[in-house]
């Protein structure tokens, strides 16, 4: 070390799933000289705990399921006893009725009642008789597989909260990644007793969950990898990746008191948004490229966490509200995750979660006014009564959902071919790889990536097809 400049073997930029799937992997193998940085004050990214008046609230609810073994077993070496099965209750809010979700077709026909039953059947006849295009947006997609009027009731308002834009301007290709392996079909056969063993992702029935929040499995692998050597930097805000033509030679870091360092490093992982890598670029990159990086975009999300004067609530995990007339989009009940979350039996931890864009709407207004409308809006769905609110503590989060507009692939395309060039530089995760990536996913990308760099045998994979549902030692190998 030199002044204020630091070298590492490996940099690595966000202590969420990827950056710490990099981390473990490398120190693994025996690559200890590592920098982890982070902006957050805590490890674990979108999938934080933090802790409120001894309370531990997640940036939403964070399920843990996957289909792929390896991850499974980090996530269970990792934790052990306190990473617990829980049963999953989660309902749908529309029309001031509860529908079950997985949706059991005889339970959605008597709440959807007789005349929309009927309707709802009839189109979804319909839309299997008609001839099928491709889908070009995801309503296209849907309407397709379940007829409209199950789309209108089940489908486009959670959607379009969560999204902020048309389901007609969404691309179908965010459908296929999502909920690909479930169809109408698929669902009545589940309510049937025989196929309830057959698993389709979007439906599973247990989840995997850490007695202390999410974070907690995130704050273990930090210790980790740190009781191996590695250095980790948190409240540290990377401002500017230095190259010299394809490489990176170093980055620029801001930390929380105020101090610059510069870091060099041989290898670089990122698990920063895609597009501020690029804006972040020093010297900036071509014209063409900076463009398309502007293209992306992202919904941010608001959680307004509440601590309430009453036990059992409802007993959902969380709640996802379709219904147009309050503005939330899932409601969050943290007791039924883990009885270890909220200290005190006779109180709930709930989460109103809002999705939004920066700088725009909701995003712009005050704690004290976000507060009152998460309060209203649960006291119109008769969840609580104003009277029971002991506190709230509001959290903004940017980037939370990478957007997948028609026609964001061509620039995006552009952007992931630049990244290939360079030499040494990986975008892992979610919004590194600006995917709808679940932890798994950014934990298995961060791994793959660190194998890419360690040469290890099956290598290179190629990191972009890492998918929402794949099996990724086949679509990741080249
Ligand atoms: C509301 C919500 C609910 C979710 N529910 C689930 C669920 O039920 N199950 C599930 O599996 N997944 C869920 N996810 C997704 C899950 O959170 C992500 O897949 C996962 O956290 C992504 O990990 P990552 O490491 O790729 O990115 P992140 O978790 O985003 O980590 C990136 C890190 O980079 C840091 N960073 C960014 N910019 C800088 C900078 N300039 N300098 C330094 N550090 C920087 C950030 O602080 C962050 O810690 C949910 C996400 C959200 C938002």
């Amino acid at each position: 070390m030199e002044g204020n400049k630091e070298a590492y073997e490996c940099c690595i930029i966000g202590a969420g799933p990827a950056g710490l799937g990099a981390a473990l992997e490398l120190v693994t193998h025996g690559v200890t000289n590592i920098l982890i940085v982070d902006k957050n004050k805590c490890a674990g990214g979108l999938a934080r705990t933090e802790i409120y008046d001894g309370i531990r609230f997640d940036i939403g609810p964070h399920r843990f399921f996957t289909k792929n073994n390896e991850i499974n077993n980090i996530w269970h070496d990792t934790l052990g006893k306190d990473f617990r099965a829980v049963p999953r209750l989660t309902r749908i809010f529309y029309k001031n009725k509860y529908f079950n979700y997985p949706i059991e077709t005889g339970d959605a026909l008597i709440k959807l009642g007789l005349r929309e039953s009927a309707r709802a059947i009839f189109s979804f006849f319909s839309s299997q008789i008609h001839t099928k295009n491709d889908p070009v947006s995801f309503e296209d997609w849907i309407c397709q597989k379940f007829g409209r009027k199950l789309y209108e009731v089940f489908f486009k308002t959670y959607t379009e909260k969560v999204w902020g834009i048309p389901c007609s301007q969404m691309s179908a290709e965010w459908a296929a990644q999502r909920i690909k392996g479930l169809d109408a079909l698929a669902v009545i056969l589940h309510a049937l007793p025989w196929a309830r063993n057959k698993k389709i992702k979007t439906l599973a029935e247990e989840f995997d969950f850490p007695s202390l929040g999410a974070g907690q499995m995130y704050e273990a692998m930090c210790d980790t990898v740190v009781s191996q050597g590695a250095k980790l930097m948190l409240g540290s805000k990377v401002t500017r990746f230095n190259r010299s033509g394809e490489t990176i030679t170093s980055i620029d870091i801001t930390q929380s008191n105020g101090n610059t360092v510069t870091i060099a490093a041989k290898h670089f992982f990122s698990s920063i948004p895609l597009a501020h890598f690029f804006r972040m670029l020093n010297p900036p990159d071509q014209d063409h490229i900076n463009s398309a990086a502007h293209t992306l975009r992202y919904r941010d999300h608001i959680s307004v966490n509440l601590l309430v004067k009453r036990g059992n609530i409802f007993p959902d995990q969380w709640i996802y509200v379709h219904s147009p007339d309050v503005q939330m989009a899932r409601v969050v009940n943290y007791n039924n995750f883990s009885n270890a979350i909220v200290p005190f039996r006779d109180r709930t931890a709930l989460g109103v979660e809002y999705f939004v864009f920066q700088g725009q709407g909701l995003w712009n207004e005050s704690d004290e006014f976000l507060g009152k409308l998460a309060v209203d809006e649960l006291s119109k769905m008769r969840l609580i009564k104003h009277a029971e609110i002991e506190k709230f503590w509001v959290v903004r989060e940017t980037e939370a959902y990478p957007l997948y507009c028609i026609g964001f692939d061509a620039p995006y395309n552009l952007l992931k071919a630049r990244i290939d060039q360079l030499t040494n530089f990986y975008s892992i995760g979610r919004a590194g790889m600006h995917k709808y990536n679940n932890q798994d996913h950014s934990l298995m990308s961060g791994l793959l990536a660190a194998r890419n760099y360690l040469r290890l045998p099956g290598t290179p994979y190629v990191l972009w097809n890492i998918n929402i549902d794949a099996e990724y030692f086949e679509e990741g190998r080249k």
